[in-house]
């Protein structure tokens, strides 16, 4: 493996972050068949804030895991980067995801008993850094989420609102073009939620990075330029803020 670290820089801005035409996906169970995604088609370009929302069950953490690459659609086409995922097999994939996108989950997903600092260097490690280099990135990655101080700490030692800027960090230690967060203040209070949508906020505007995050919360909804509506599998509204 070699090292592949795509900067802000050397993404072409001309290029969606992401291009769904007519997305759907349906889930099989036991014979019975859910359509999650009726057909999605939507454009977010690098560099946007965008919150998607809906009610519960409406589809929102199926469109996430596509435009993550942690799933293929049923059917209609996808780009990521100006890559049309049906063209890739999953080592391709899982290769598109780790190199263009930083996940962070409602309920963190951290190894609970491994350091902070190695949590965050792990999507390195598939990547081939070496572990020297690995580790000063993830310092760094640590350090601008305001945690330099808690590098050898464990999440199981940690608050909720610590943990979730552990995963922020580990999300943004691989340089990602965007990050994807489902339900991010989800299990945090008010003044953890504040702080992790800060830390999103500052990440967008100082580093361009596009953020998508799936929020039920209005006031957190409001801070993104655009809104996506999502319904029944499908998006009922898109509304940007004025300016
Ligand atoms: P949301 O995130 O908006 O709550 P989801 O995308 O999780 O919605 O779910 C959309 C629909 O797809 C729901 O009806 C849900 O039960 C169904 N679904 C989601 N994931 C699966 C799965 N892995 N297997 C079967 N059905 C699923
Ligand atoms: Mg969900």
């Amino acid at each position: 493996m070699t090292e592949t670290a795509v900067t802000a820089e050397s993404a072409t801005p001309s290029v969606p972050a992401f291009e769904a035409v007519n997305l759907t996906r349906s889930y099989r169970l036991d014979g019975v068949s859910v359509d999650a995604l009726r057909g999605v088609t939507l454009t977010i370009d690098q560099g946007e804030f965008v919150a998607i929302v809906g009610p519960s069950g409406s589809g929102k953490s199926t469109l996430m895991h596509l435009l993550g690459c942690l799933d293929r659609p049923t059917s209609g086409s996808l780009r990521v980067g100006g890559v049309d995922v049906a063209t890739l097999d999953d080592s391709g994939l899982a290769e598109l995801r780790n190199r263009t996108i930083g996940f962070v989950f409602q309920s963190f997903h951290l190894l609970a008993r491994t350091a902070a600092i190695d949590n965050v260097a792990l999507p390195l490690v598939y990547r081939g850094v070496s572990r020297s280099r690995r580790r000063a990135l993830a310092r760094a990655a640590l350090e601008a989420v305001g945690l330099g101080h808690r590098l050898d700490h464990r999440p199981s030692q940690m608050s909720g609102g610590e943990q979730q800027r552990v995963a922020i960090a580990r999300a943004l230690v691989g340089d990602p073009q965007v990050v994807l967060a489902d339900e991010p203040t989800g299990n945090l209070d008010t003044r953890n939620g504040e702080e992790v949508m800060a830390i999103l906020e500052r990440l967008n505007s100082e580093r361009g990075v596009a953020v998508v995050l799936v929020t039920h919360e209005a006031e957190v909804a409001d801070r993104a330029r655009r809104q996506i509506h999502v319904r029944d599998g499908l998006v009922e509204a898109d509304v940007r803020a004025d300016g």
